[in-house]
């Protein structure tokens, strides 16, 4: 990309969520996610524009040197910090605007810096030219929080009987956020039964909200309801994957088909999501056990029978796997960490200038991650575990709060792909590839947020299922 001939004519409104705006290049793979802020800080910026590449280089640095470790290299792009002439970002701005959902509007793109983070684009598949029936597919998952809190530091019982994402959904239900609850349990997605996938991903379709995408060729097919009204139809969705699953076939037709290709599309993304290359070439076939009781959510509406006999492991290194590994890495839960986040509050009043050797606010380097990996297991009393722990819950968030790109393109019988990045599920042959994306770090400051927000769902939860008996 060369920054001086930049032209807004190239580039087109892509998405965002409720910290960037994201472009994407109109012919080459390429997105740049410009970060956002208050309508009204804008005009009178906060943050010098020096403070805000330092936020971008802080979220390469934590993808690269911290996220990617954990998640794995083939997962994770960590993109690189461009600055942009700022005439052509503010042309972009306006040229973009009419595209946002209005529900997003409270905030506006950066127009102040120039500085945008600069990725590829994982919609598309890397280094593929398809003829125009042959659009690569792409499916974002934001999955959330897979577990079921094992920590003694729980207080209230029902956060060992129903996950966090269930609970979360009546709060949201309540304060207008969405209008209708979903049925998705990330305890199912994570469960590594293909049956409880099964039900997972279809629930995802039914009622996406911000948890499911599908794009085609780039563009958004299909997504939540409440933005944007059409874009929420199987019916539609299904018109057009049907040349993916059924070429050149009328046999099928009307309500049947919305079902059969639906169901289609379903195995393809669990066969991926359970794949784990690795272990393909190395015949290394180990599973991890997630659950032990503790993989299974009482508000999932799968029959209990399914959650009982079900096997609830994922291969080693599918990405459902490394997901999960580093979301564990909260295992204290917010009332345990909470604690020992007052703990480092309480030193850094007495040392504040600790707070850079402690890298409260980063660097997100090597020696950062040294202190998440190793953080002592046993609580000796120090700041240091007290960091550590912090540290550990801020990778965990991150991971709770990711998405999963499975961009998928089918391939003919005559096309020889690497083994690994092949999958047939369905009667279609695909070429995928996998991603994460949205890996920041989450502040430091905004652990007691996390620590009444957690109070209020638990409560509300309650409050509103007890009021139903
Ligand atoms: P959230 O509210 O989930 O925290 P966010 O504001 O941090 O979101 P992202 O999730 O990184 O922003 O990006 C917003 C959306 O833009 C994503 O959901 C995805 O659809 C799209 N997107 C982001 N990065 C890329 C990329 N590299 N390639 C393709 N699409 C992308
Ligand atoms: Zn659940
Ligand atoms: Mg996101
Ligand atoms: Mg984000």
């Amino acid at each position: 990309m060369e920054v001086d001939k930049m032209d807004e004519n190239e580039w087109k409104y892509h998405g965002e969520g409720n910290k960037s705006l994201v472009i994407s290049h109109v012919q080459h793979s390429q997105v740049l996610r410009f970060l956002k802020y208050p309508a009204e800080e804008i005009e009178n910026p906060r943050q010098t524009s020096e403070e805000a590449f330092q936020q971008i280089q802080n979220i390469v640095d934590f993808s690269k040197n911290v996220m990617k470790p954990f998640l794995g290299e083939k997962y994770v792009h960590h993109g690189e910090a461009v600055k942009l002439p700022l005439d052509f970002v503010r042309q972009l701005s306006s040229k973009v605007q009419q595209k946002r959902p209005e529900s997003r509007c409270d905030k506006m793109m950066d127009t102040f810096s120039g500085y945008a983070l600069c990725l590829p684009n994982l919609t598309k598949l890397p280094d593929c030219h398809f003829s125009e029936n042959r659009s690569p597919l792409c499916i974002e998952i934001k999955p959330k929080c897979g577990f079921l809190p094992f920590s003694r530091h729980v207080t209230k019982e029902i956060k060992h009987k129903v996950c966090r994402f269930c609970m979360h959904q009546h709060l949201k239900l309540a304060n207008g956020k969405w209008k209708r609850l979903s049925k998705y349990c990330p305890l199912d997605l994570f469960s590594g039964n293909k049956q409880r996938m099964y039900f997972a991903i279809k629930h995802l379709l039914e009622e996406a909200q911000n948890n499911l995408k599908i794009f085609k060729n780039g563009e958004l097919i299909y997504s939540c309801k409440d933005d944007k009204d059409h874009l929420q139809d199987l019916n539609e969705l299904a018109q057009h994957l049907k040349p993916y699953f059924y070429p050149a076939n009328g046999l099928i037709n009307g309500h049947q088909s919305t079902k059969a290709i639906v169901s289609e599309l379903i195995q393809v993304i669990t066969a991926v999501l359970l794949s784990s290359s690795d272990s393909c070439r190395t015949g290394d076939n180990r599973k991890v056990h997630t659950s032990e009781g503790r993989g299974c959510c009482e508000a999932s509406l799968l029959h209990r029978d399914m959650h009982r006999k079900g096997n609830t492991c994922l291969p080693k290194d599918c990405v459902l796997s490394k997901i999960l590994q580093a979301q564990m890495l909260d295992n204290l839960d917010i009332e345990g960490l909470y604690p020992l986040y007052k703990r480092v509050e309480q030193y850094l009043e007495e040392f504040p200038k600790e707070r850079s050797r402690l890298q409260i606010d980063g660097p997100y380097d090597e020696s950062f991650l040294e202190k998440v990996r190793n953080c002592p297991s046993e609580d000796d009393g120090t700041v240091e575990y007290a960091v550590g722990k912090v540290h550990q819950y801020r990778v965990a968030m991150t991971a709770k709060d990711c998405s999963i790109m499975i961009a998928l393109a089918p391939c003919g019988e005559d096309e020889l792909l690497e083994p690994s990045l092949e999958i047939q599920p369905s009667k279609t042959r695909f070429a995928y590839a996998v991603s994460i994306l949205d890996l920041d770090p989450k502040p430091y400051e905004n652990i007691p947020q996390q620590y009444k927000l957690d109070t209020k769902i638990v409560n509300y939860y309650l409050k509103s299922t007890q009021a139903r008996e």
